[in-house]
């Protein structure tokens, strides 16, 4: 190894002074700041060598001997004999083919792993791009879409609900009548007939309302009532009338008149009816009770 480290030794000075211009002081400080780091002339010749091209480079007068064998050097380094010999050996040109090798399978190695390397960072790159871009772009497509979906969904429900409300409460709007329904006035159909006494005034009051039909009907004394509600239309409530008379008709309708009083009532499994009917001598009927569902019940209303 010691030999092989000289003949390494050796062969760098040769290199060197065949390829570089030993009185250029740039060029010698450079081969000995390299030599400070790798250390490579060690030996005898090595350290010959260094001074002799510090000495060159500084300008100094050297003696022209080759510094591996003291012969007359021209270049006042390595005598040509010497550069040959080493520059030629067979170690020298081993040297250069190991360091071809070395270099040849590398460079294209290098190369190929460089390119390798590249193009697994490229697709790497490429895919976590198109990952990125799939995880940014499509999650918040779907996201949107979904909450689109959700949104639309939860809006029609809403709408379907609130028409159905709708529709309810119409149904009801228009059941509610049915409920509580308010119905015309109850008027005779039969003319009016003046009456003598409370029987006759019985009879024509048998008339609309016949016990054959489930109504009773019974005689409870004679009194007095205003002529004015007699005078009305067939129909008219007479609080409501008396309620808009002026001074002048009051005067006329407020006068009394001998009348005829009678109960009514009518029976059925689950409804009944009760009612006062007034008659007066020239056969005009009141009638004031629950027999017209939904209208006053506390007013007379002319009936005949
Ligand atoms: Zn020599």
């Amino acid at each position: 190894m010691a030999d092989d480290k000289l003949r390494q030794e050796l062969l760098y000075m040769v290199r060197l002074t065949s390829k570089y211009d030993f009185s250029r002081m740039e060029v010698v400080e450079g081969i000995l700041r390299l030599e400070n780091e790798r250390q490579i002339l060690g030996s005898v010749f090595g350290k010959r060598f260094k001074t002799r091209i510090f000495d060159i480079a500084a300008g100094q007068a050297v003696d022209e001997t080759c510094v591996i064998c003291g012969q007359h050097a021209d270049n006042k380094v390595i005598c040509q004999h010497c550069l040959s010999t080493i520059g030629e050996s067979d170690y020298a040109k081993n040297k250069i083919k190991t360091k071809e090798k070395d270099k040849k399978p590398r460079i294209p190695d290098f190369k190929k792993l460089i390119d390798k390397i590249k193009s697994i960072t490229i697709k790497k790159e490429k895919k976590e791009e198109s990952k990125e871009t799939v995880k940014e772009k499509v999650p918040s497509k779907i996201s949107v879409g979904k909450v689109k979906r959700y949104v639309q969904g939860v809006l029609i429900v809403c709408l379907t609900l609130i028409l159905f409300i709708q529709i309810w409460i119409l149904g009801l709007w228009f059941t509610i009548p049915d409920y509580n329904p308010t119905e015309e006035a109850r008027v005779s159909s039969n003319q009016v007939v003046p009456v003598e006494s409370a029987d006759d005034a019985y009879a024509q009051l048998l008339l609309d309302f016949p016990e054959e039909e489930g109504y009773t009907v019974t005689y409870s004394r004679e009194d007095a009532d205003y002529v004015g509600r007699f005078l009305l239309n067939p129909g008219d409530c007479c609080l409501e009338i008396e309620d808009n008379l002026t001074d002048e008709e009051r005067y006329d309708y407020f006068f009394k008149e001998d009348v005829y009083v009678f109960y009514i009532s009518y029976l059925e499994e689950n409804t009944g009816k009760v009612g006062i009917a007034e008659v007066n001598h020239a056969g005009s009927i009141l009638i004031e009770g629950s027999f017209n569902d939904g209208r006053r019940t506390d007013s007379f209303y002319k009936f005949r």
